[in-house]
C-alpha cells in the first residue's frame, strides 16, 4: 500500500506563504515562494529533507509520491508561472512522463527544428509502434495549424534550442485546443521571467531545470507544470509509478540556484545583447541568431510574447574548422554542452549528428552567455575567433 499515488499529487502538504505571494512580480516570487509558513524559529531556508517515507496518516505517506524539499521548489515554479508543478529527476523524465502516458497511435505535432534529445525521444516511440509523428516548421503558424487535425498534442519549444526561433503560441493554442490537442511548450530558453506560457494557452509548461532556473550547472532536474488540477494531478501520479523523482539535495540546489534568477537573467540577457551585436561585425562569423535584432524572422513575436532576449546566442562561422577552433581556443569561455549557468559555455552544436538531421548547420555554434564581465567575454571570444 506505501506506493498509492498521493491524492494531493506534487504540491504535498505545503501551501505556506501562498497568500503572500499573490500579486508580487517574478523578481520578489523567486525569492519568496517555496518557503517554509514563518513562525518562531522556523528556518527560514526550506531545509533538505532525506528520508523515504513518513509517519502514516499524511497524504505523501512514501517520498516517492513528494518530497518536502522539492514541494518548495514546485511550489516556487507554480507560483511562477500560475500553475501547478511537479518536479522530476531531469528535463527528459519530465518530457518522458508526458510523452509515455499518450495512447498508443497519438499523433504528436512538433517542430523540424527543436532540442535535439526530445526528438531522439519521440522517434523512439515511433520504433516502438507508439506513437507517429507530424514534424513542421512551428513559425509557419497555417501549417501548424492544418497538421493538428486529429492530432493529440502539440509539442513547441519557446524559443527553440539553438536556432532560436518563435512560434505564435497564442494562435496555436488556441486552435489546438478547438480541435482537442493538448499544447505543451518546452520554455527552458525563455525561463519563467521571459514567459509564462499557460497565460497564452498552453496546457503545460516544460522546463529543463538543469539551465537557467538551477543556473550553476551543478544538478539535472526538470519540472511540468499544468494550471488543469486533474492533469497537474495526472502527472504527479504518472511521477509516482515510473519513480522518476528528483532526490532532495537536487531540488535543494535548483531552489537555492532559483532565488537569483532574475540577477543573473538580468546580467547575462544584458551581456548577450552586447555580444550578439559585435559578434555580427566580427569578419570571421557568417550569422548570428539572437532574439534582441530587429530583423529577427519573428521580431513581432518576440515583442509581443517574451520579456527578455534571453541569454542563448548561436552564430555560423566561416569554416567548420574555424567553429572547432574557436572553442578549443577559449579560456574564461568554457568549452562544454549544456546551458543556463553562471558560467559561459560554448560548443559546436552542428558537431552532433542529431542536429546536422534537423538542419542545424554543420559550423553553428551555440553560446550560453553567463554573468562574467562582458568585455573579459569579449576579448577571450576575440582570441578565440582570431
Ligand atoms: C537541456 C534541455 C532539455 C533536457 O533537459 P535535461 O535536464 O538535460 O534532461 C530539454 N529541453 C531543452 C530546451 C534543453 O535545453
Amino acid at each position: 500500500m506505501d506506493d498509492i499515488p498521493s491524492e494531493d499529487g506534487s504540491a504535498g502538504t505545503r501551501t505556506a506563504g501562498r497568500h503572500l505571494n499573490a500579486g508580487l512580480h517574478p523578481e520578489s516570487l523567486v525569492v519568496s515562494a517555496g518557503r517554509p509558513a514563518p513562525g518562531p524559529d522556523v528556518p527560514v531556508n526550506q531545509p533538505v529533507v532525506l528520508t523515504a517515507t513518513y509517519h502514516a496518516g499524511g497524504p505523501r505517506g512514501y517520498a516517492r509520491a513528494g518530497n518536502d524539499t522539492s514541494a518548495a521548489f514546485e511550489d516556487a515554479i507554480g507560483a511562477l508561472e500560475g500553475g501547478l508543478a511537479t518536479s522530476f529527476a531531469s528535463g527528459m523524465a519530465a518530457s518522458s512522463a508526458l510523452i509515455e502516458s499518450l495512447p498508443t497511435g497519438s499523433v504528436l505535432v512538433l517542430p523540424t527544428s527543436f532540442y535535439n534529445h526530445h526528438r531522439t525521444l519521440f522517434d523512439a516511440q515511433v520504433e516502438l509502434g507508439r506513437l507517429s509523428l507530424r514534424p513542421v516548421d512551428t513559425t509557419d503558424t497555417d501549417t501548424v495549424i492544418t497538421a493538428l487535425d486529429g492530432a493529440a498534442l502539440l509539442w513547441l519549444e519557446l524559443p527553440t534550442n539553438p536556432m532560436l526561433t518563435v512560434a505564435d503560441l497564442p494562435a496555436l493554442a488556441t486552435e489546438a485546443r478547438a480541435r482537442g490537442v493538448r499544447t505543451v511548450v518546452d520554455a527552458t530558453l525563455a525561463t519563467p521571467l521571459g514567459l509564462r506560457p499557460l497565460d497564452h494557452g498552453a496546457d503545460v509548461v516544460m522546463h529543463s531545470a538543469t539551465k537557467w532556473l538551477a543556473g550553476h550547472s551543478d544538478v539535472i532536474s526538470g519540472v511540468l507544470v499544468a494550471r488543469d488540477r486533474d492533469l497537474a494531478q495526472r502527472i504527479a501520479t504518472r511521477r509516482n509509478l515510473t519513480g522518476a523523482i528528483p532526490g532532495a539535495l537536487e531540488s535543494y540546489l535548483a531552489l537555492r540556484g532559483l532565488r537569483t534568477l532574475a540577477v543573473r537573467m538580468e546580467r547575462a540577457c544584458a551581456n548577450t545583447a552586447v555580444l550578439a551585436g559585435r559578434l555580427r561585425e566580427h569578419p570571421a562569423v557568417t550569422g548570428v541568431h539572437y532574439l534582441g535584432f530587429a530583423d529577427h524572422p519573428q521580431a513581432d513575436l518576440v515583442a509581443k510574447l517574451l520579456g527578455h532576449h534571453g541569454a542563448v546566442l548561436s552564430f555560423t562561422t566561416d569554416s567548420v574548422q574555424r567553429a572547432d577552433d574557436l572553442c578549443r581556443r577559449v579560456e574564461l569561455i568554457t568549452h562544454a554542452t549544456s546551458l543556463g549557468g553562471v558560467e559561459s559555455l560554448i560548443e559546436r552544436r552542428g558537431a552532433y549528428p542529431g542536429e546536422v538531421s534537423q538542419g542545424t548547420p554543420a559550423e553553428l555554434v551555440r553560446f550560453s552567455v553567463g554573468i562574467e564581465h562582458v568585455e573579459d567575454l569579449w576579448s577571450d571570444l576575440a582570441q578565440a575567433l582570431s
